[in-house]
């Protein structure tokens, strides 16, 4: 069995409509987060268009430091040494998928969940926009999370800074 298999999520019918279910795999990622996060992420799931998964939780500071060592974090202060980050992975069928144009539609469905919780969240392909500093709310952006990803990287290429792209990425605002 292929390893990403692991995560991927089973389907449901709903009202004449598909619906995603969490796996007990990324159920378990979940433990240790913030409940108020694991709330948006179970939420989540049922609004959202794109199939995810949830691959990365809480962190441990080994973890961590690995994870930097290879170049896949620029910090030790991650949010998900704290329990207050989650990553989630996309899925198109059976299949894990990095295409970026898949997480703006899960961004799109956990900031539906965000409103619905009630807490914010800030997402790792749209930082900060013209309009708000990092941490972006993704609650108050006017429009689709594709539009407000197009604003992060206008806001950095004005800056003439790289804009640094963590799709899978959400944390809490606190
Ligand atoms: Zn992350």
């Amino acid at each position: 069995m292929d390893v990403r298999d692991l995560w991927k999520n089973t389907y449901e019918w709903k009202g004449g409509v598909m619906s995603f279910k969490l796996s007990q795999r990324s159920l378990d990622k979940l433990e240790g987060v913030d409940e108020r996060l694991q709330a948006i992420v179970k939420t989540a799931i049922h609004h959202t268009k794109v199939d995810f998964g949830c691959i990365c939780g809480r962190r441990s500071l080994e973890e961590q430091r690995m994870l930097v060592k290879k170049g896949a974090s620029k910090t030790l202060k991650s949010k998900h040494l704290d329990g207050l980050a989650v990553d989630l992975m996309a899925y198109v069928g059976s299949r894990a998928s990095w295409e970026l144009n898949l997480y703006d539609d899960i961004a799109d469905a956990v900031a539906q969940a965000a409103r619905d919780v009630g807490v914010g969240v800030c997402w790792g392909a749209a930082w900060a926009t013209p309009y708000q500093a990092y941490p972006m709310d993704i609650r108050d952006w006017k429009g689709t999370m594709e539009n407000a990803m197009n604003a992060y990287i206008d806001l950095r290429r004005s800056q003439n800074r790289r804009p640094f792209m963590d799709g899978p990425h959400f944390e809490l605002i606190t």
